[in-house]
């Protein structure tokens, strides 16, 4: 029997929806299988917690969750009662960074029965690694000069440590699926940190001779998510890139309610955490209308990294099936409520 100690996040608004429907699903996970069990711890840490004391956790609430083996979390943010920048800094960006979760994983796929945007979807089933600890993203830089001869300077950084370990995890993964990773680069405008970013490519690739590999410049790359996503498994990018391609990949699938990611430890020394890409969502939050397929993903995610890939899969082809069946919330064109589709993914799970 393997036990998995979980921290529990829910956060504000629609987390405390999505997450129990979550938690629902992997406790059936753990029953229909028999050989797992889950232990979930829960911590009321959010934009309440923070009215009432002051800080959006406890002092040493880093130190508690330290001894867990992930962190489950579902949308951290109250814009109307705590400015974005307490709420986001004091929990979910503090976690990330004390927890060097050094690399963000999000997947996009084609979900028969969810309409995309695009009006020829075909069948895409991709990840994005995106690089989540420094790049374009960086302090580094100031102003100088007043007035009219003001200049801002911002330097990205890209040390060979950052960048090959993001692109050896690539790797990695497309190992495990088609074995095809491309990178998303701009060498031929950015000077110094893409040419570099491509050296190193490179050489990681020296070590997968059978993975297949693609570069592409992100102009064209980003394009491509829209014309033909099919093309794509594992796409390695910068932390800025990244954000800007799990947002395409997000809007391709058809809802930002769908659509899972994960930050990543990769020295083992921290837990990873698992976050949805949607945030609270105060305007359907109460509603009891919430797509909870974001997080369930997201737990499917969590199952993949606590080595229960077999699991995820099931709980992936079961989310697929209520979705292709028509069991599906209003964001998704259909009338089901957050309870309704909880319910049918655990019936499939439970067949
Ligand atoms: P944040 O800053 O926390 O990311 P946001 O306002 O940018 O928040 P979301 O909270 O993700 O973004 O919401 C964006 C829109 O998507 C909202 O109108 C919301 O209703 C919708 N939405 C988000 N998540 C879901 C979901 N799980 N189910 C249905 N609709 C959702
Ligand atoms: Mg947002």
């Amino acid at each position: 029997m393997s036990k998995h100690e979980i921290a529990v996040i829910p956060g504000d608004g629609i987390g405390n929806e999505v997450v129990p429907a979550a938690l629902d699903v992997l406790n059936t996970v753990a029953e229909v299988h028999g050989g797992i069990s889950f232990e979930f711890t829960n911590f009321p840490w959010n934009c309440d917690y923070y009215l009432k004391h002051g800080i959006m956790m406890p002092e040493d609430g880093l130190n508690t969750l330290q001894s867990f083996e992930a962190i489950f979390l579902g949308a951290v943010g109250d814009p109307a009662k705590v400015a974005d920048h307490i709420s986001l800094w004091g929990l979910l960006i503090k976690i990330r960074r004390e927890f060097e979760q050094v690399i963000n994983i999000r997947p996009a796929k084609f979900i028969n029965g969810i309409v995309s945007p695009l009006t020829n979807p075909n069948d895409f089933d991709l990840i994005v690694v995106r690089e989540n600890s420094e790049g374009e993203y960086s302090e580094v830089g100031g102003r100088i000069h007043k007035g009219e001869d003001q200049i801002a300077i911002q330097n990205a950084i890209f040390t060979h440590k950052g960048t090959e370990r993001a692109i050896r995890y690539a790797f990695e993964l497309a190992a495990k699926r088609k074995g095809h990773v491309t990178s998303a680069t701009k060498s031929n405008g950015i000077f110094h940190s893409m040419p570099f970013w491509d050296e190193v490519f490179k050489e990681v690739s020296l070590d997968y001779p059978e993975a297949r590999t693609a570069s592409y410049h992100i102009d064209a790359l980003a394009a491509f998510f829209v014309t033909k996503p099919h093309i794509f498994d594992v796409i390695v990018a910068s932390n800025l890139f990244g954000d800007i391609l799990t947002d395409i990949g997000a809007a391709i699938m058809g809802s930002i309610g769908i659509a899972p990611a994960a930050n990543i430890n990769l020295n083992g020394k921290y837990p990873s955490m698992f976050e949805p890409v949607h945030g609270s969502a105060p305007d359907i939050c109460g509603k009891g209308i919430a797509n909870p397929v974001g997080q369930i993903w997201t737990a499917k995610m969590m199952l993949d990294h606590l080595g229960q890939q077999e699991l995820g899969q099931k709980v992936l082809t079961a989310m697929e099936e209520t979705i292709s069946n028509g069991i599906k919330t209003p964001d998704i064109g259909g009338n089901a409520s957050t309870k309704e589709m909880t319910e049918d993914i655990c019936r499939r799970l439970k067949k």
